[in-house]
């Protein structure tokens, strides 16, 4: 029996200096210096050869694939497992203690920009391999450890990827948190179209604006409305806001009133968390006389929307037993009396219910506002059964490493690599005790639990190929 964390524990400081070697290259998407060599820039590909250089060092086959993706292969055979991690990384911001670039060593934490998301992780799934090879155990499925450049962005290396070479028999992706993802949600995003109406008239909502990006919950909104008794409209505006979850502030500029209202941003996968300061801002509107085309767009959102992550007054509110709600974001409401307006609305949605079935329910809702419904994009849910013997074997060397004997895998409303295999899961590397610094300033892991994940990373390895 090897013992997987005493054997890990041999290779910390060569996993340190690698890993410091990894975070010293801006691999941030790049595109803005983007040569034919070089697609998304220097940076992504620069990084993506570090990791295949350490491959070869240690005798491995890699390969790069157009400077995009690449990887690092050990065992032999048609079939293989795949490994899905990344080396770019979201740009380094504003706000760091430290060198984002230099990987700092202090009270236990390994701090610099992608220890957490992702070189950290996909290093110690690469020293997982390496241990393996070490150890001289011969894989009856061939491996491949795969690094994109693009995560976290458009995924274009890791798109190139699965439509040049052919598709794994199964592979998990270190690039979410532990215990283990087996289910994402599907997502989906509709437009519902307004007309406006260049007559104007006395009484009008000449604009409305909310929200900044469709996976999010708005944090603020504004309307600029015409009306003849401002001075009544400022009054009930008070006392609504007075009762609201929102705060808000209305002014009267000659005969316009200007509306603010600030309610409280999260992100779009659980609406639940936020408050909604577009849809709020609506309520308060509806009881204006608006004109017909500033009616219809204000009715539509009062009377399906508001306060409504579960989309009951659409009629679709729907749960999976094992994936739960589907969940509805309404992150961006924009009107122009002139030229009418759009509402984006963002689904979360289990197995079970189709996107057509989600706009069909959505147009019906339309029709007597004269407005119409398009679907922008859609990533179908992706779910692994539980008792799956891929999910089982990993978990069952979670719960032995970890000693979470209780552990259960997860479903969460995002996306990872893992749903680009048909038999994916996302499997670490953020332990569920650690702090989620990924994407922010002074982004961090605990060099133990960077240890603990290559450890069970190469248990794992070991366990589904043998
Ligand atoms: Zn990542």
């Amino acid at each position: 029996m090897t013992d997987w964390k005493a054997t890990a524990a041999k290779y910390q400081d060569q996993y340190l200096a690698d890993l410091k070697q990894l975070v010293a290259i801006d691999s941030s998407r790049d595109v803005e210096n983007q040569t034919d060599e070089f697609p998304l820039g220097p940076g992504p590909a620069k990084a993506l050869d570090q990791f295949l250089d350490f491959g070869k060092r240690d005798g491995f086959t890699t390969k790069n694939i157009d400077n995009v993706v690449g990887y690092i292969e050990y065992g032999t055979g048609d079939d293989y497992f795949a490994i899905l991690g990344h080396a770019d990384t979201v740009p380094a911001g504003n706000g760091w203690d430290t060198n984002p670039f230099e990987l700092l060593i202090q009270n236990g934490q390994a701090i610099g920009r992608g220890t957490s998301d992702d070189k950290g992780p996909a290093l110690a799934a690469y020293y997982g391999l390496r241990i393996l090879k070490d150890l001289g155990i011969e894989p009856k499925l061939k491996i491949r450890l795969i690094i994109g450049t693009d995560e976290e962005t458009n995924w274009t290396g890791m798109n190139r990827y699965f439509e040049t070479e052919p598709a794994p028999t199964a592979g998990f992706s270190p690039d979410a948190e532990f215990p283990l993802i087996n289910g994402e949600k599907g997502n989906v995003t509709f437009e519902t179209h307004f007309t406006g109406d260049s007559a104007i008239s006395e009484q009008q909502l000449l604009s409305f604006k909310a929200g900044l990006k469709e996976n999010m919950v708005p944090r603020d909104a504004e309307a600029f409305v015409t009306m003849e008794d401002p001075d009544e409209v400022m009054k009930d505006f008070d006392a609504f806001i007075e009762n609201a979850p929102v705060s808000g502030v209305a002014s009267i500029i000659g005969k316009q009133i200007h509306f603010e209202v600030v309610g409280k941003a999260a992100h779009g996968m659980e609406p639940r968390n936020g408050i909604n300061a577009g849809t709020y801002l609506a309520m308060f509107l509806k009881q204006l006389p608006l004109d017909q085309p500033g009616t219809n767009f204000i009715r539509f959102i009062t009377n399906n929307l508001h306060d409504d992550s579960r989309a009951r007054q659409l009629g679709l509110q729907f749960t999976d037993e094992v994936m739960g709600d589907l969940t509805m974001n309404v992150g961006l409401m924009d009107y122009d009396a002139e030229t009418g307006g759009v509402v984006n609305t963002n689904f979360r949605y289990p197995k079970g219910i189709t996107p057509a079935e989600i706009q069909a329910h959505l147009e019906k809702a339309a029709t007597p506002y004269q407005a119409t419904v398009t679907q922008t994009n859609n990533m179908e849910p992706h779910f692994v059964p539980a008792d799956d013997q891929l999910v089982t074997d990993l978990m069952n060397v979670y719960k032995e490493q970890t000693g979470e004997t209780n552990a259960q895998p997860e479903v969460v409303g995002g996306g990872t690599f893992a749903r680009l295999m048909e038999h994916g899961v996302a499997f670490g590397a953020l332990f569920p005790s650690a702090t989620d610094t990924m994407h922010q300033a002074n982004e961090f892991q605990p060099v133990a639990d960077l240890m603990l994940a290559m450890s069970i990373y190469a248990q794992a390895i070991f366990t589904v190929t043998k």
